[in-house]
């Protein structure tokens, strides 16, 4: 593997699916949305989408904001925020699901004995 400084400092994980168990675990532990990239140092990463977003969000210009106001259009914010409240109720069907599969697994795994 290619393994080139890494411009991040973040953490490194070995493969796409490793980090996508990461991504899920932070998702849930820090109530956002985490997804995978492949980083230039050769491993793969995970980011903060809507900390992602958010500093997009403030970058718009003031010029940019004022025609959006004019065409009557949400704002980034209001979006984001819809969308925050969109990925709340999802994580929070996510873990209602794992409770609810946890007895199921725990019972297939001793082979249901
Ligand atoms: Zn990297």
């Amino acid at each position: 593997m290619n393994r080139r400084r890494c411009p991040t400092g973040k953490l490194k994980h070995f493969n796409e699916a490793w980090a996508e168990i990461a991504a899920r675990r932070q998702s849930e532990d820090l109530g956002s949305v985490f997804r995978v990239y492949r980083c230039t140092c050769g491993w793969w990463h995970t980011f903060d989408v809507l900390k992602k977003r958010n500093k997009e969000t403030q970058r718009e210009s003031r010029n940019a904001r004022r025609r959006r106001a004019a065409r009557g259009e949400p704002s980034p914010l209001q979006i984001l925020q819809a969308e925050q409240r969109r990925e709340h109720r999802r994580a929070q069907r996510y873990r209602r699901r794992l409770r609810e599969e946890l007895p199921l697994r725990v019972w297939e795994d001793d082979g249901g004995a």
